[in-house]
């Protein structure tokens, strides 16, 4: 083989191994939250109740995914984990590849509330603060001055329709402008990923649908990253992943 030829191979082969580098750094960026073997295994005296048996799964960056599963199949005990409120019994579970089993609790609450936004069934507001109040409370834990906290949580009510209930107590708002006000305090701190644990659980369709596609919306326009359990199937079609657990087991994974 003459010179030119061995070069251009060379060559070439730099070429392919730069590819593969840059596939592999793009894929490990875009890998948001990595569960790997993930068992959770509950102990009640003397009982052990497995709740998750080694689920192991990725979540891209800006993935909108599903969880579904009928009862007590361990959709909750899962996004206690993406969420660092719990720790797994087994396994790892890495959140912008950082394997949070081995963080120490502060920088596991930094992580956490730098990262995620969480909305819930419940919609767990404090019901002796106005709504707007609500919405600056995670503000608070933020370094920066009032006056952009304030600005920040008006545009954010803003944004979910509720600029003229800002001064509402939870308990004078009906269950979906709660849920509104739980979103816009999810936000509040611009975190990349909203968990959201059977957000429309407590409405009726029409409300749960609007709710749905304001988190439509956030991950279409915001590149919000959201993880949502459900069981209403109708539901589940907004989401781009659909993953099914079933006794603790990841029994499919579905893209749309
Ligand atoms: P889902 O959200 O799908 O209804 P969960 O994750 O809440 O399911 O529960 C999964 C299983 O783990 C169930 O059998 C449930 O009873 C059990 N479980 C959940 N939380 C606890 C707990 N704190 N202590 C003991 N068992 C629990
Ligand atoms: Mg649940």
């Amino acid at each position: 083989m003459d010179y030119k030829s061995t070069l251009f191979i060379k060559e070439h082969r730099r070429i392919i191994i730069y590819i593969k580098q840059r596939e592999l750094e793009q894929r490990m960026n875009q890998t948001l939250l990595h569960l790997e073997n993930v068992w959770k295994i509950y102990k009640m005296g003397e009982v052990e109740v497995p709740a998750l048996k080694g689920v192991t799964v990725e979540i891209k960056k800006g993935d909108f995914v599903a969880i579904i599963g009928a009862s007590g199949s361990g959709k909750s005990t899962m996004m206690n984990l993406i969420g660092c409120l719990d720790m797994p019994s087994k396994g790892s579970i890495f959140l912008k590849n950082k394997d949070i089993t081995k963080l120490s609790e502060s920088n596991l609450a930094t992580l956490r509330g730098e990262t995620i936004g969480f909305i819930f069934q419940q919609y767990n507001l404090i019901h002796s603060i106005t709504a707007f109040d609500n919405v600056m409370l995670p503000l608070e834990f933020l370094e920066i001055d009032d006056k952009t906290a304030y600005e920040r949580a008006k545009k954010i009510l803003d944004m979910v329709g509720l600029s003229d209930k800002t001064h509402h107590l939870p308990t004078q708002l009906s269950g979906g402008q709660q849920q509104r006000v739980s979103i816009a305090r999810s936000l509040a701190a611009d975190p990349e990923i909203i968990l959201a644990d059977e957000p429309t659980g407590n409405l009726d369709s029409v409300t749960g649908k609007s709710i749905m596609e304001m988190f439509h919306r956030l991950w279409k326009e915001e590149g919000k990253t959201i993880i949502m359990v459900t069981h209403d199937l109708k539901l589940a079609k907004y989401a781009h992943t659909t993953i099914e657990l079933k006794d603790g087991e990841i029994i499919r994974i579905d893209k749309n």
